[in-house]
């Protein structure tokens, strides 16, 4: 309840603060500067939750932030577990706003999916996210906020970031660079670049502009098909981003970056599995650098789609690779616990209702 009023008085958030924010903050305060790095250090490094918690600071000044100030909030309210280990999570912010991510564990590694909006406005027809439409966008730090949560609760450092959680991160390209740049950053999480992935399904002039950021982050594409007829219909929101611009945007993308993009490809028996379609997708990729994931679709409920069988999976993966093109067949973590984006909202929603 604390976080309604504190939205009641209009305090803004600490972690939404630039460091030029702070540092004004912390004049008006009297305070010298080198206190804006401490206070970070303590928000995105060691992530607490507490003004308290700030042993560093002068006990007068982290009362006076806790005054002028929030810091987070984010509330677990339902999650689930997988037999493989992946823990997902939905998480509510203190406006009430639900979004949901999810911790996968490998022996010394820890990937976390992170969503970059709540709900989305993309309208995918294969996706539980886009049937429920756009709530709101994340600020920057409600997106770094769940990799900390999955952080603490694995009580392990993040070794890797996927923005593959709900949401179109293009459509909401400032914050998720802001995220982005925090995962990144040494007094954030220090994760590499390389290890750090944003996919999205197409938004042709964002993905010219992550073109040009310095940094070396991986993109991956949500292609689902590469025939123009079944892309419209499955993926209505990019309609306008005709398969042909987006080729010649990747091909801009990989002379620019040298880096090689993954092609997101989740088999829809019936829809995108056919010889035509498969067809179609060598020959989007052919000569390229690409490396294409072969997904298992996971079953939303109400949904006419069907997943394609794993011998049609291994099909594509072979034909593919006769022309040169690297496909992989990724094997779906958590699919025993409603993995797929949306799902778990989804569910908890329902036994709200109930
Ligand atoms: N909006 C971005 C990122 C979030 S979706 C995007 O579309 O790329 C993350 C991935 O999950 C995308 O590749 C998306 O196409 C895929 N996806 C959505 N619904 C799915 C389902 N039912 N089964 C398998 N993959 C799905
Ligand atoms: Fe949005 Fe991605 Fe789902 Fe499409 S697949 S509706 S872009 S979250």
């Amino acid at each position: 309840m604390q976080g309604t009023n504190d939205i009641r008085q209009n305090k803004s958030d600490l972690r939404s603060m630039t460091r030029g924010q702070l540092e004004a903050l912390l004049a008006e305060l009297g305070q010298p500067k080198f206190r804006a790095k401490q206070i970070e250090e303590w928000v995105w490094t060691k992530g607490v939750t507490s003004f308290d918690q700030m042993t560093n600071l002068p006990k007068t000044l982290r009362s006076e932030l806790s005054e002028r100030l929030t810091l987070g909030g984010v509330e677990e309210i339902a999650r689930q577990v997988s037999r493989d280990g992946s823990r997902k999570y939905l998480l509510r912010y203190p406006d009430g706003v639900a979004v949901e991510c999810v911790g996968m564990p490998t022996k010394n590694r820890l990937a976390v999916c992170v969503s970059s909006q709540a709900g989305c406005a993309m309208g995918c027809a294969f996706c539980a996210t886009g049937a429920a439409g756009l709530t709101r966008s994340l600020t920057a730090a409600e997106i770094y906020e769940q990799a900390m949560h999955v952080r603490d609760d694995f009580n392990t450092r993040v070794t890797s970031i996927v923005m593959m959680g709900q949401g179109e991160p293009m459509m909401n390209y400032d914050a998720v660079l802001d995220a982005l740049r925090k995962f990144n950053s040494p007094e954030g999480m220090g994760i590499g670049a390389r290890h750090i992935t944003v996919s999205t399904c197409g938004v042709i002039p964002m993905i010219k502009r992550f073109s040009n950021e310095p940094e070396q982050f991986t993109l991956a594409v949500s292609l689902h098909s590469a025939v123009q007829k079944t892309r419209n219909a499955l993926m209505p929101g990019v309609k306008k981003y005709s398969l042909i611009h987006l080729y010649d945007v990747m091909g801009e993308y990989v002379d620019k970056t040298g880096r090689r993009p993954t092609y997101e490809y989740a088999l829809i028996q019936g829809v995108n599995d056919t010889d035509e379609e498969l067809a179609a997708l060598c020959d989007f990729c052919r000569g390229t650098l690409a490396h294409v994931n072969i997904i298992q679709l996971n079953n939303v409920e109400g949904s006419k789609f069907r997943p394609s069988s794993a011998a049609r999976a291994q099909e594509f993966v072979s034909r593919l690779a006769s022309v040169g093109v690297e496909a992989t067949i990724r094997n779906s973590r958590g699919s025993d616990i409603d993995a797929a984006c949306g799902q778990l909202r989804q569910r908890a929603l329902r036994s709200k209702e109930a």
